[in-house]
């Protein structure tokens, strides 16, 4: 990717020197207070938790919601392990950050431009760099989780580590390979503004399992088409693509699909519990994003076929 002269975004808030535990990852904010906020689990088991939290040396804080801001539900994209504790920042880790900040930046471009041309504002989400663990308005963040992101803060959450996971687990190296997993979230972010994640979860509470899945694999299948707009867009007036960068993120469409993931941790594919897409799936739909560059080819929701 020719990425080193791009604009670098604003909304990156980098929260790896915190070391996680115990931080405040609110920067400039005032941290929340305990007494205001809502445990996760609630009543005598809440308690306990904190209490058994705080003999193990975790701020408890961790797992508070603030009070004012209702839990949502978080889209984590990946669920592999991560490595938890990590070496300060280094060199290697700096220039990921720069390049982080590059594409969320050329999203910003994009999307903002896509919302203007419909009348629409498109506001922009933040970046959060985080090592290992952190707090989101969606509970507790881990490294393990994979990047991910909470309609509640409008925030998109990524521990650089993944990186390295998805070039020596997932077999997806290349830089157009991650910025294709920043605009994969930042699609997750797109439906929060148009609404779509709304309509999702009211939809999701009114059907059974198999559907909530379905409906899911729906959601994320449009993420990675949003990718693919972002990727036509980017390409159309700032040419950022070298060769060998679509194939890089096809590869990377295909390493993290739920049939993949089932198979390396499993042994078997169950297609009725995929949440995210098989990796033809999903290749597909990156591809129609990538090729059409409009938000009206993305209706995966009224697809005939996913
Ligand atoms: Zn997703």
């Amino acid at each position: 990717m020719r990425w080193k002269t791009g604009r670098r975004s604003e909304n990156v808030e980098d929260r790896r020197s915190d070391g996680g535990l115990g931080a405040s990852p609110f920067g400039g904010r005032r941290p929340m207070r305990v007494g205001r906020a809502v445990g996760v689990g609630g009543g005598l088991g809440g308690l306990l938790l904190v209490v058994v939290l705080m003999l193990m040396g975790v701020d408890p804080s961790l797992l508070l919601t603030d009070a004012g801001q209702s839990p949502t539900t978080q889209i984590g994209d990946y669920g592999a392990e991560a490595p938890q504790f990590r070496a300060p920042t280094s060199g290697a880790e700096e220039e990921l950050k720069d390049f982080v900040s590059v594409v969320l930046a050329d999203t910003e471009d994009t999307w903002s431009a896509l919302f203007q041309a419909s009348g629409k504002q498109y506001v922009e989400p933040t970046l959060v760099l985080f090592s290992g663990l952190t707090r989101s308005a969606c509970g507790l963040g881990e490294a393990a989780m994979g990047p991910f992101y909470c309609p509640g803060d409008q925030k998109v959450y990524i521990d650089l580590a993944f990186y390295d996971e998805l070039r020596n687990d997932f077999g997806a190296p290349g830089d157009f390979a991650q910025a294709y997993v920043i605009a994969h979230e930042v699609g997750h972010h797109v439906q929060n503004l148009l609404g779509i994640s709304d309509q999702v979860d009211a939809a999701r509470r009114r059907v059974g399992k198999v559907d909530q899945n379905r409906l899911s694999v729906m959601q994320e299948l449009q993420a990675d088409c949003f990718a693919g707009i972002w990727a036509h867009h980017a390409q159309r007036t700032r040419q950022i693509l070298e060769q060998g960068d679509l194939e890089e993120g096809l590869n990377a469409a295909s390493a993290i699909g739920d049939d993949r993931l089932q198979r390396q941790t499993r042994g078997y594919v169950a297609p009725d519990s995929f949440t995210h897409g098989s990796s033809e799936q999903r290749v597909r739909w990156f591809k129609q994003g990538l090729l059409e560059g409009r938000l009206d080819a993305c209706d995966t929701f009224s697809a005939t076929e996913l």
